[in-house]
């Protein structure tokens, strides 16, 4: 079956899976959806005889039917390798009968590796198919994570520069060391003197100047953006669901064709929305339990049916879920209208021009298989504590929010269906964090004698992503103004 993509906000005429993966975003500004749902072709009892890869292949090859089977596993090959601390890829981790899928195996210990490993290699073979002869230079404003895992997934990929700005001043300084120190002939790191929203301001400003985009066509390069709305992020996503359910079968946890429950700290609605369309091809799934930490804003949309987004933001110990907008939304909002892009698109109106908008109870009821719950700091961090002390389990902050929300779901419902939690980071990761909620006197340490003292705690050995940079070179070190981004693109690409 030959899968196209369209717009959620209008008709026109569907593109191919590699013309969606170049493009990112649509024109009229919409996501792009999969015009049909395909099935697995394999039984889960068959694919849970599939090593990671052989199942990434089996559900990739469903959502990128343009790409070959060489093509695609071409890119599966060189996404999850050697740059994954498992061989495994994403181990699952039974920890008294509840599940913690590990996504935080990859080059930069958190779960955006999983698509970001793959993104430039879908994209390098997008843009052969497509004739384009450019390099393609993705061009990222970072608060931190995203950043890192950009660069790591880029780094030396034939065919691609990448180029990342961040707040010289905003991000933390592992943060910093991780992107400074970042190797690869083709990637470019500028902190700027400004706050991030200066940065992601400056960005799209170069990317929608059409002066700009012509020099660089002359010059032989063109832009390109590996944030999380792309089709080339999101389905990949889809395979450790996939995996991790037959991981449960084949081990004899689970019967064939049994149902369970996944729990996902959420952000973006990326993660999530993965786990529903792994439901969509045929992963028999109970309930998908969203979890938020103080930035509650889609706890408060699965209650009421209002998405409102006028409301403080707060910062948290999980800060890869401080988000107000959760762009990838969207596209469940316009599943659950009918895909009906009219329709889908006035909500997104209303969302830009008052901030929030509220959903028909038709729509409501298509929301059925989800859940909602959130975590306050106190209980995450209660949570932290806890699990280490019963268990000897240490988690990262978002891993813990969503464990938080997943006992009190639990506790609520008396629900014992069999329950995968998406573990989206390493606590390594987000050390003084994790530590000090396990006990305040560990604040006085510094950074690198907390990592040895989780490592003991935990008995995990320290991660290659953090052992690096502990004696990394600084590789990179332009700081330039709000206004000299461009200057800044123009010679790293060498173009005057
Ligand atoms: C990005 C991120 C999330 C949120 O994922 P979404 O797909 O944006 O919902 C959760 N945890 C960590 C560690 C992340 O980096």
């Amino acid at each position: 079956m030959e899968i196209k993509y369209k717009s959620t906000r209008s008709d026109s005429a569907p593109i191919t899976a590699s013309q969606a993966i170049l493009k990112g975003l649509a024109d009229d500004g919409g996501l792009f959806l999969p015009t049909a749902v395909p099935t697995l072709e394999k039984s889960l009892k068959e694919l849970s005889e599939l090593d990671y890869r052989g199942i990434a292949y089996e559900v990739m090859k469903l959502f990128f039917t343009d790409f070959t089977e060489e093509e695609l596993k071409a890119c599966i090959a060189n996404a999850y390798d050697e740059k994954f601390d498992t061989d495994v890829i994403a181990p699952l981790s039974d920890v008294q009968g509840t599940y913690f899928l590990e996504l935080f195996h990859g080059a930069t210990i958190a779960f955006k590796d999983m698509a970001l490993s793959i993104l430039p290699h879908l994209m390098t073979t997008a843009a052969k198919k497509n004739h384009v002869t450019n390099d393609i230079v993705i061009l990222t404003a970072t608060s931190g994570d995203t950043g890192k895992a950009a660069l790591a997934g880029f780094a030396d990929v034939k065919g691609t520069k990448i180029v990342v700005f961040y707040p010289k001043n905003g991000v933390s300084p592992i943060q910093e060391k991780q992107m400074v120190t970042q190797k690869g002939d083709n990637t470019f790191v500028v902190g700027i003197h400004g706050n991030f929203d200066d940065a992601q301001t400056g960005v799209k400003k170069i990317f929608g100047d059409k002066a700009v985009a012509e020099k660089l066509d002359k010059a032989g390069f063109q832009f390109s953006s590996a944030n999380s709305i792309n089709i080339g992020r999101l389905f990949p996503q889809v395979a450790y669901y996939v995996y991790a359910y037959c991981m449960l079968l084949k081990e004899g946890k689970i019967a064939d064709g049994e149902p369970v429950n996944f729990t996902v700290p959420t952000g973006n609605f990326g993660n999530i929305l993965a786990a529903y369309y792994a439901n969509k091809i045929g992963v028999p799934v109970h309930k998908l339990i969203c979890a938020s930490n103080d930035n509650k804003v889609l706890f408060d949309f699965f209650e009421s049916g209002t998405y409102d987004k006028n409301r403080d933001f707060i910062l948290t110990t999980s800060p890869s879920m401080d988000i107000l907008i959760s762009s990838n939304l969207e596209r469940l909002i316009y599943l659950i209208a009918g895909e009906d892009a009219k329709a889908n698109a006035a909500l997104m109106t209303q969302l830009s021009q008052e901030g929030k908008y509220t959903i028909t109870d038709r729509m409501k009821e298509a929301l059925a298989m989800f859940e909602a719950g959130y975590s306050t700091e106190k209980e995450t961090a209660s949570k932290i504590k806890s699990l280490y002390e019963d268990t000897g389990y240490v988690i990262d902050p978002h891993t813990a929010v969503a464990a938080f929300v997943y006992d009190a779901y639990k506790k609520r419902t008396g629900d014992t269906t069999k329950t995968i939690i998406a573990s989206t980071a390493s606590p390594f990761k987000f050390t003084r964090s994790v530590m000090t909620a396990i006990d305040a006197k560990y604040d006085a340490m510094e950074d690198f004698a907390l990592v040895d003292e989780l490592s003991a705690l935990s008995n995990v050995t320290v991660p290659r992503a953090i052992e690096e940079i502990r004696t990394a070179p600084v590789r990179h070190d332009h700081v330039c103004e709000k206004g000299e981004m461009l200057k800044e693109i123009y010679g790293f690409l060498g173009i005057s």
